[in-house]
């Protein structure tokens, strides 16, 4: 199973990811994650993309994109995997597209969690409180979902056009969006192969 989960900064998509990918048997694969603990750790890699993230705007795509070819190389992929936060422009879409057609692999579905944006708002805040990330701070959150607004949402309709988009309310308890995020995914379906 090969899974891209979409949706704007705080919509849960980290929760779901690792609940999701833990029920399928995949790894999730969080480029957020990875720049983030390239960050504490100081690599090159997270001394690049700190002052993109801290502002809020995306890492350049020509860094993200080697990193996530690095990740899917990985033999933990090769059953499949689930990205969280990734691909975030149109151009790794096709950066993606491109990796897995040298793997003869391709997506299975893609999950938008829907939600209302000034929850969002609201829920970054209460986990800037919690974890005192640098990128949540009140600017750097509007700022965020600028750039969520002007370079990604857009990418929900593409994966439409391809008949792989599953919306899915992100709004409510944690296991309920779990439940519908299941309900939508192409598995457990009764095989009618012999
Ligand atoms: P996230 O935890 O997914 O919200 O990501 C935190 C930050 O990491 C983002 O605001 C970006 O600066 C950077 N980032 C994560 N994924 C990507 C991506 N696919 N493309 C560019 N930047 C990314």
């Amino acid at each position: 199973m090969r899974l891209v989960l979409l949706g704007p900064p705080g919509a849960g998509k980290g929760t779901q990811a690792s609940r999701v990918s833990a029920r399928l048997g995949v790894p999730a694969i969080s480029t957020g994650d990875i720049f983030r603990a390239n960050v504490s750790q100081g690599t090159p890699l997270g001394q690049e993309a700190q002052r993109y993230m801290d502002a809020g705007e995306y890492v350049p795509d020509s860094v993200t994109n080697a990193m996530v070819r690095d990740r899917l190389a990985q033999p933990d992929c090769g059953p499949g995997f689930l990205l969280d936060g990734y691909p975030r422009t149109p151009a790794q879409v096709d950066e993606l597209d491109g990796m897995l057609a040298e793997r003869d692999e391709h997506l299975d579905a893609v999950v938008e969690l829907v939600v209302d944006v000034e929850s969002v708002i609201s829920r970054l805040l209460g986990r800037a409180a919690q974890e005192g990330r640098a990128d949540d701070t009140e600017g750097v959150i509007r700022r965020r979902m600028a750039v969520f607004a002007e370079h990604t949402a857009p990418l929900a309709d593409l994966y439409d056009a391809r008949g792989l988009l599953h919306r899915v309310d992100g709004l409510g308890g944690v296991d309920e969006v779990t439940d519908r995020i299941m309900a939508v995914l192409p598995v457990g379906e009764p095989s009618t192969e012999v």
